[in-house]
């Protein structure tokens, strides 16, 4: 689920980067408390900000649904320094799937946004298409910026009600390769639930990917 905000006066980040997100008064709390960290999903030059998360029914998420519209949060943030490398002539390869899709909507979008010369790979793995979080962005984004290449992955086509002519299967580094060609180049950024990167990272290691080029977020709380 999105959640769309007002974005204060004079507010700036980063495409890649989070904020902590603070209910106010809200009707019900838990241990965790009334904080959440999200990733922007929305990119830097978009007029609001947004968020998306994985609904769970805890007592943060249940006021956050049942928010109405126009209910004010506190918000502190930019926070990380998950953004995208300046030297153009590296590669960048995002690697994730499910919610930790999330900063790389942003990211993404505003390369293309401000034609940047990156060679950029996303490989995005979900159970089916309609699981996948800013799918028709994603691949749109491909004929705003000739530098980006979308790859899709769907491990459970079989439970899908939709039709889709990508990838299937999990990320492995012969997916990687088809597409990446020399995976001793890029930079990759890994994003999502703590376990997902765990098992991203040990796929790229069995590549031969240096841990010095690969950076992570990991989405803790999962
Ligand atoms: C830098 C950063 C960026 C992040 N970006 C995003 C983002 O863009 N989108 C996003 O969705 N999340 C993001 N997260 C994670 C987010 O902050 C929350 O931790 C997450 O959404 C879980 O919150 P919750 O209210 O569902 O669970 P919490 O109430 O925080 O649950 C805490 C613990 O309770 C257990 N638990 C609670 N409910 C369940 C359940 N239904 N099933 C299994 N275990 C459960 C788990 O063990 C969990 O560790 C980010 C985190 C960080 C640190």
């Amino acid at each position: 689920m999105a959640f769309h905000f007002e974005k204060p006066g004079g507010f700036e980040f980063k495409a890649g980067q989070f904020g902590d997100f603070t209910l106010i008064n809200p009707s019900e709390t838990d241990a965790e408390g009334n904080t959440r960290g999200f990733s922007f999903a929305s990119a830097p030059y978009e007029d609001t900000l947004m968020f998306a998360t994985r609904m769970r029914d805890t007592a943060f998420k249940r006021t956050l649904k049942t928010m109405e519209v126009g209910t004010e949060v506190s918000m502190d943030a930019p926070y990380g320094s998950f953004t995208l490398h300046n030297n153009s002539r590296i590669p960048a390869v995002f690697l994730t799937g499910g919610i930790g899709v999330t900063p790389f909507r942003s990211i993404v979008l505003q390369a293309a946004h401000d034609n940047l010369p990156h060679k950029i790979f996303l490989l995005d793995s979900n159970r089916k298409p309609e699981d996948a979080a800013f799918l028709n962005a994603l691949m749109g984004a491909e004929v705003k910026n000739p530098s980006y290449t979308f790859v899709g992955t769907m491990t459970e086509m079989e439970k899908s009600g939709k039709k889709w002519n990508g990838e299937t299967g999990y990320i492995n580094e012969a997916m990687l390769e088809k597409y990446v060609g020399d995976l001793t180049l890029p930079i990759y950024y890994l994003a999502g639930p703590a376990s997902m990167v765990t098992g991203m990272r040990k796929t790229l290691n069995e590549a031969g990917v240096d841990d010095d080029n690969i950076r992570t977020e990991e989405f803790s709380g999962y």
